[in-house]
């Protein structure tokens, strides 16, 4: 057994940062990340074998636990025929099928590899559908790492964007607009200004990279509304959302219709997939058919197309999401009593199996500029603790939980007593 800390220097060597992805580094939290080396159902175990409930799921994806049996062997009978042809294989007409009457404004889809892939060529398609290059989206999500979606907001309202990352060019952040997530009044004000020039607002429905914030009332029927009117494309980045906040994604929750939709995480099962889908008008602009160009040398890959279907099989269980959304209310319902008895200031966001924790004085979290208020000393603090105790949370805070189908009434209890005792050192 290795210890974390030599595993991390190795890798350091290496690897920028020691990662394959910043987070992982616990730059936002402090000290040395947790290797794993195994999971199953609702833990994760480390290179020295101590046992974490897991409430990340690999930000996303294990929503029926880790290594579920049937998906295990899912991946192994597609293995065992071989890796990747690049060619058309039948099991991704039936993944497409199936995200189609899953999600109700999908009538097309198209694989990709990863949730980044999915949104910049989403963001290509808006544009080559309606020859205008402006997009918008929001301060505080998160739609990947392509250049113009790696854009914040410029000083003053109705700026244009500034990169966020060396490397963006200003010109290309120039054409990405940021605005307020939630403030339907900055949304209107824009479009009356230059809704003619803009080929689509990108946003996730439930915010759930800035922490985890839900849709004000009315704010995606707002989108709808001012795209409906200025002939530009409304896309849902459900990425994280798909599948996870409902059977139907948040499209089917809010009963809000975007044009296009942009998925990761669950439908790849925990294998590397993205996917982006829509209207047949739209996505008829797509090469083969249509002129916007877009491919993948493992797109659809067979062995992930069987992860991913599988795990969309076996959550369309009836009353799947529903008991999710139970165990995710009872852990924070619990956790609040426990913060609540320990005198610290706390409040939880929760959208079916997607939570967010605040260490705020503040009863309700609604826009980005409140979660940068949270306490953030004692977020790090908490996450310490409970790690020691066992419970590993996202080692951020700026990022949602997740439960998964696995975590039981036992797993949640004993996540409650970790946090009784971590609260209590707060
Ligand atoms: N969109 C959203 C909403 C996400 O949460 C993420 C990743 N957390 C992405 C896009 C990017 O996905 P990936 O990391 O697979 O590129």
């Amino acid at each position: 057994m290795t210890q974390a800390s030599d595993l991390f220097s190795q890798a350091k060597k290496f690897i920028p940062g020691g990662v394959n992805s910043p987070v992982r580094s616990f730059s936002g939290v402090g000290g040395t990340p947790v290797y794993f080396d195994r999971a199953q159902d609702a833990y994760v175990y480390d290179s020295e074998n101590k046992r974490y409930i897991d409430y990340v799921g690999s930000w996303g994806p294990m929503i029926l636990g880790h290594a579920h049996p049937q998906v295990i062997d899912a991946v192994k009978l597609s293995a065992e025929k071989g890796l990747s042809f690049g060619a058309p294989t039948e099991i991704e007409t039936r993944m497409a099928e199936k995200v189609c009457q899953l999600l109700p404004a999908v009538e097309m889809v198209r694989m990709v590899s990863s949730g980044t892939e999915a949104t910049m060529s989403a963001i290509r398609l808006a544009r080559g559908f309606t020859g205008r290059d402006k997009i918008v989206k929001f301060e505080g999500c998160y739609h990947g790492h392509s250049d113009a979606l790696l854009v914040k907001a410029g000083s003053g309202a109705l700026t244009f964007g500034v990169p966020s990352s060396p490397g963006v060019p200003a010109s290309v952040a120039a054409d990405t607009i940021t605005l307020t997530y939630n403030d339907s009044d900055g949304v209107r004000a824009l479009f009356a200004e230059l809704g003619e020039k803009i080929a689509c607002i990108i946003v996730e429905p439930v915010a759930g990279n800035m922490n985890c914030i839900p849709p004000a009332a009315g704010f995606l029927e707002t989108l709808r509304e001012v795209c409906d009117r200025h002939g530009s494309v409304l896309i849902f980045d459900e990425v994280m959302t798909g599948f996870r906040v409902d059977l139907h994604g948040a499209q089917g929750l809010y009963k809000v219709k975007p044009d296009l939709t942009t998925l990761g995480k669950i439908i790849g099962g925990g294998m590397p997939v993205g996917a982006f889908g829509g209207s047949r008008k739209i996505m008829e602009h797509l090469a083969p058919l249509g002129p916007v160009y877009q491919a993948g040398t493992l797109s659809g890959n067979p062995v992930a197309m069987a992860a991913g279907l599988k795990t969309l099989e076996l959550i369309g269980a009836p009353g799947f999401h529903d008991k999710l959304t139970r165990q995710t209310a009872q852990l924070l319902t619990g956790l609040q009593q426990r913060a609540d008895q320990a005198g610290i200031a706390f409040t939880t966001n929760q959208v079916g199996g997607m939570f967010g924790l605040f260490f705020s004085e503040e009863k309700t979290i609604s826009r980005f500029a409140q979660v940068m208020q949270c306490n953030q000393d004692r977020f790090k603090r908490f996450f310490h603790g409970m790690l020691e105790q066992g419970v590993y949370l996202a080692p951020s805070a700026f990022e949602a939980g997740f439960v998964s189908a696995a975590h039981s009434d036992a797993d949640i209890q004993a996540t409650l007593d970790a946090a009784s005792a971590v609260f209590n050192t707060l």
